[in-house]
């Protein structure tokens, strides 16, 4: 006899699962409270769908925080399986020039999606929409709510991938945290990560610098670093140059209710070698002039320097080269989850066996952005998904 399936929320895991799991042995459901499938893929692919990172697949592990979690389902299906897998089901893919993977240019992330829903359908996969999980009865049966009208739906195996709390307007709202509570699984509040960080900038600086680009630099967060670039904002700051710190952000404001960082604006020069360039013979009509020359400063990183160096220290060759290498800026909150890329929070990793089935409710699976798990923009948060969703599919294969 086939089991039944029910899986609850359809983005990129669910999707993952209904091209794995295998129809002979299994009836396969997937429930979505909205009227289509992965809205928050879709909104992914606005900014150009970053479906997973070129990296070698050991340093692709290390991204994740923690990163153990993940290291069976990843080694299982690895980035490199999955750029395989996507060539394989007719999609072809592009590595770009930082290395991160996606669609053959012209293919649009709803083709991508169209793709993945169609070739679920063949699987005989059904769908149903409109249909919102709002916990267990008390044989944990699931119920549902669809147009107004409860129902009860009776699984032999359930995968929850409900995802996180960003973006709560795709749908992933984080409100089933309770349903979870009320069972007794350990749960933590929904955080932003990959988000813009507050710093309050000097008014004169932001009229000024509104919406520059600093190129190449590093920033620090205690013990970890990140080359990248970053765009300033009225808010503060974001981009791939300081996504990676969210997590010692986080904790340092946790803890502090402040998170320093530091900038290198000259990552590849040593503070000898911008001496040495300084010490030359003076280009430009005055001083700002033959800074920005010999270093190649941009208009944005020169208008940091003038506003957060004092005058003495900007006059002070040396002074001057540690700000460069190093200057202090305080980040005073993370934005508003709602305006996120990703989420922290939701199920604890100590509820889960490595297979991602919940301790205390055997044949009650949880996997993807639900978790509390971390990982930087570039790929790593969709393949996340993808590794633990064909992980799963092929375990319930297999047993
Ligand atoms: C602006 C933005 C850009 C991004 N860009 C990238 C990128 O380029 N590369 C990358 O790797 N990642 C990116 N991400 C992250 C990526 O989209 C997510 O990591 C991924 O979608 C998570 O997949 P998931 O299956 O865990 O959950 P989700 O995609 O969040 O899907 C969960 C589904 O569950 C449904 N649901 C929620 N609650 C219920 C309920 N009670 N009942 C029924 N259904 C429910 C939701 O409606 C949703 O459809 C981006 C995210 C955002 C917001």
């Amino acid at each position: 006899m086939k089991k039944t399936i029910a899986i609850i929320g359809a983005g990129p895991c669910a999707l993952m699962l209904g091209n794995t799991l295998d129809p002979t042995k299994f009836d396969i459901h997937i429930y979505e409270k909205n009227a289509s499938a992965a809205r928050k893929f879709l909104v992914a692919g606005d900014g150009g769908l970053n479906l997973t990172h070129s990296e070698n697949p050991v340093q692709f592990l290390r991204r994740y925080t923690p990163a153990l979690f993940l290291k069976k389902a990843f080694d299982h299906f690895t980035n490199h399986d999955f750029i395989n897998w996507l060539t394989a089901n007719g999609l072809e893919t592009f590595v770009g020039s930082s290395g991160r993977v996606f669609p053959k240019k012209g293919i649009k992330p709803i083709e991508v999606l169209n793709l993945l829903v169609q070739k679920a359908k063949n699987n005989q996969v059904q769908f149903y929409f409109e249909q919102e999980w709002k916990g267990f009865d008390e044989e944990n049966n699931l119920l549902f709510e669809h147009k107004g009208q409860q129902k009860t739906i009776k699984a032999d195996l359930v995968i929850f991938c409900l995802g996180g709390a960003s973006w709560p307007v795709t749908g992933s709202t984080g409100t089933w945290l309770n349903y979870f509570k009320n069972k007794n699984i350990a749960t933590k509040t929904f955080l932003a990560s990959n988000c813009a960080f507050q710093i309050n900038w000097e008014a004169s600086f932001i009229k000024k610098a509104e919406g520059k680009v600093l190129k190449n630099c590093k920033i620090t967060c205690g013990s970890k670093s990140h080359l990248g670039e970053v765009v300033i904002t009225k808010f503060g700051m974001e981009g791939s140059g300081i996504y990676p710190l969210s997590p010692e952000i986080r904790e340092q404001l946790k803890v502090n209710g402040l998170a320093e960082i530091q900038l290198d604006l000259k990552p590849n020069l040593s503070a000898e070698k911008i001496l040495e360039k300084l010490n030359a013979t003076k280009s430009g009509s005055n001083f700002t002039q033959h800074l920005k020359t010999q270093l190649n400063l941009s208009e944005a990183q020169i208008f940091l320097l003038k506003q957060y160096v004092s005058k003495e220290d900007f006059l002070d060759l040396p002074k001057l080269i540690a700000h460069i290498k190093c200057l202090q800026l305080s980040i005073t909150a993370l934005a508003p989850i709602e305006d996120a890329i990703s989420s922290v929070g939701g199920i604890s990793l100590e509820e889960v066996d490595e297979n991602y089935e919940l301790k205390k409710m055997p044949r009650h699976f949880v996997i993807g952005e639900m978790l509390d798990y971390d990982a930087p923009t570039g790929g790593y948060l969709l393949q996340a998904c993808f590794s633990m969703a064909k992980y799963v599919g092929d375990l319930l294969n297999k047993r």
